[in-house]
């Protein structure tokens, strides 16, 4: 069974439509998909729709934008009940606080002598309602002025890179709670990726997530490399934490992130889906199932 749990759509900043992305993984062999955009659910039902025609489990999820010890953090939140109003009212701050940075983003690179239009801009994002920099480097890449992405966000975009603006994230512990509380289960994203600071995500920063009820860590991801990996599955096995691999597919918006090019074993799905049916049970929300379960 091949098991992909983090994936992204033309909702966030991916460039495949939800149901193309679920017809996508039913060509290449994956079997359950977690559709995980950044600060939206608006993806769901169009992937359930599609997985239950195609035959593939669809596991509802977000990658949440939150901050620990003053640096970002990405929370995966499984099987949430997306009408729990804290969660909800939580995710409308970040979304606002991802519309209100565009223009200080496009003020920054005026001064860098490059005048890009909020217009140019909402053209590359399309149907995305998380906005955010990759469609500005989208942007800049179709006026010309960096080949791709990556070039758009080493030279400008990075974390204090010269157009670079900070935005409104979700506190991680207490999002940890809000994911429990909802009725869904949490996994820490790409932990110890290169391009994240993760000095705060050690040994006892793991072990608070895990006492907030923290369910399991992605390990396995293209931005760690093998003996991160390796330390990383060392230290969730230490704290009991449930190991994920996922693709963090983006489409065309990332390179080297192609639909189950890592995996999530067997025993660690069930897990976290039984972990997530007993905090359903715990909240009293009505939380959703796997769909095509
Ligand atoms: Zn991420
Ligand atoms: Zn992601």
């Amino acid at each position: 069974m091949r098991i992909d749990l983090h994936t992204h759509s033309d909702r966030s900043d991916g460039t495949t439509a939800p149901a193309d992305l679920v017809a996508h993984a039913r060509v290449l062999g994956v079997d359950v998909l977690a559709l995980t955009d950044h600060d939206t659910t608006e993806g769901w039902d169009e992937a359930a729709t599609a997985a239950r025609r195609a035959g593939v489990r669809l596991v509802p999820g977000i990658e949440i934008s939150c901050r620990f010890a003053g640096h970002g953090a990405h929370l995966l939140a499984y099987l949430p009940d997306p009408t729990y109003p804290p969660l909800v009212e939580e995710l409308d701050r970040i979304l606002e606080g991802r519309r209100s940075r565009l223009p200080a983003t496009l003020d920054k690179l005026r001064r860098l002598g490059i005048d890009l239009a909020a217009d140019d801009v909402r053209r590359a994002a399309g149907s995305a309602v998380a906005m955010g920099r990759p469609h500005v480097a989208d942007a800049l890449v179709t006026k010309g002025v960096v080949r791709n992405r990556k070039e758009a966000f080493d030279s400008f975009l990075r974390t204090g890179g010269p157009a670079y603006v900070d935005r409104y994230a979700a506190e991680l512990v207490a999002m940890v709670r809000t994911v429990s509380a909802a009725g869904g289960v949490s996994v820490l994203a790409h932990p110890w990726a290169s391009r994240h600071h993760h000095a705060a995500l050690d040994r006892a920063g793991l072990a608070r997530l895990a006492d907030a009820g923290l369910a399991g860590v992605e390990v396995d991801h293209q931005d760690h490399d093998p003996a991160t990996r390796e330390a990383l599955r060392g230290l969730a096995g230490d704290l009991d934490l449930v190991v994920t691999g996922s693709s963090d597919y983006h489409g065309a918006g990332k390179l080297d992130h192609e639909l189950g090019c890592n995996t999530t074993a067997r025993d660690c799905y069930d897990r976290l889906v039984d972990l997530a049916r007993a905090a359903a049970a715990a909240s009293g929300r009505s939380a959703p199932a796997v769909v095509g379960a």
